[in-house]
């Protein structure tokens, strides 16, 4: 078997490939915009189980919870955080 018959697909964030039952949300074909680029763009990521809980976490607390985690970072983090 071909490694890459193994895998049904990869992950947009980590990057791993996985399989069906790994995967944690898929996105196909979603029109949307790039504000980095100012263009449409169609759009499909899928999502592995690890990366899917944690957009879960990270949009569970809304504006209030980013605020206070950025907040709660010191300057240094956040400009190391803002090169990658
Ligand atoms: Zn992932």
């Amino acid at each position: 078997m071909n490694e890459k018959d193994k895998y049904d697909t990869y992950c947009s964030i980590c990057g791993f490939p996985i399989k069906k039952e790994q995967v944690g949300i898929c996105i196909d074909d979603y029109y949307t915009v790039d504000f980095e680029d100012r263009s449409y763009i169609t759009l499909s990521m899928h999502l592995c189980l690890n990366c899917w809980e944690k957009v879960k976490l990270n949009t569970l607390g809304g504006m209030k919870k980013a605020i206070k985690k950025h907040n709660e970072m010191n300057a240094t983090d956040r400009k190391e955080m803002m090169k990658k």
